[in-house]
């Protein structure tokens, strides 16, 4: 419903995390619906494009993925140049990626705009009996860095619209 007050925005979204995580696809599940098993770690022209109409606004993503830079552990500047919100996402069963997932959030406080909107993204939920990373522990790392946090699985697309959605809800608040 685009009533009077109804806001257009356009919003740069960037993804972080080690190779491997998910972060492709979870873009991918939320731009095309789809999940693929094999999905190459280097593929993708790293720039993906959807809508999301909430009753405050109209939000307009351009997510940028990387297309495998994450293994140098560290992005370009251009990546995070004008990004207005930040996914950071570990796989909850590795252990080393929410290690390195935090070093993620530190490269995006070094590079990132101040009023980033951010989540902490422990994906791979369906992979519920290999966890090493507990909910408490995510929540309260995110908690203490100024994100949202939330459990996603590309693979079965379990929390992923709500992920989007608190995106789009706090750029609609913040702008
Ligand atoms: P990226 O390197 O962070 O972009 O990660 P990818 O999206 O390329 O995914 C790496 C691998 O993990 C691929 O084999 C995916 O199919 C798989 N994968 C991604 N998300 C999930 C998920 O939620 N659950 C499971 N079980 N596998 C996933
Ligand atoms: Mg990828």
């Amino acid at each position: 419903r685009l009533g009077s007050g109804n806001k257009i925005l356009q919003a740069k979204l960037v993804l972080l995390g080690d190779m491997g995580t998910g972060k492709t696809s979870l873009a991918l599940r939320f731009v095309k619906g789809q999940f693929f098993h094999n999905q190459e770690s280097t593929i993708g022209a790293a720039f993906f494009t959807q809508i999301l109409s909430l009753s405050e606004a109209t939000v307009k993503f351009d997510i940028w993925d990387t297309a495998g830079q994450e293994r140098y552990h560290s992005l370009a500047p251009m990546y995070y140049r004008g990004a207005a919100a930040a996914i950071v996402v570990y796989d909850m069963s590795s252990i080393d990626t929410f290690v390195r997932a935090k070093k993620w959030v530190q490269e995006l406080q070094r590079h990132g705009s101040q009023k980033l909107v951010m989540g902490l993204v422990a994906n791979k939920s369906d992979l519920e009996p290999k966890r090493e990373v507990g909910t408490e522990e995510g929540e309260q790392y995110a908690q203490e860095n100024g994100m949202f946090y939330i459990e996603t699985s590309a693979k079965t697309a379990e929390n992923i619209n709500e992920l989007f959605y608190e995106i789009a809800k706090r750029l609609a608040i913040a702008f």
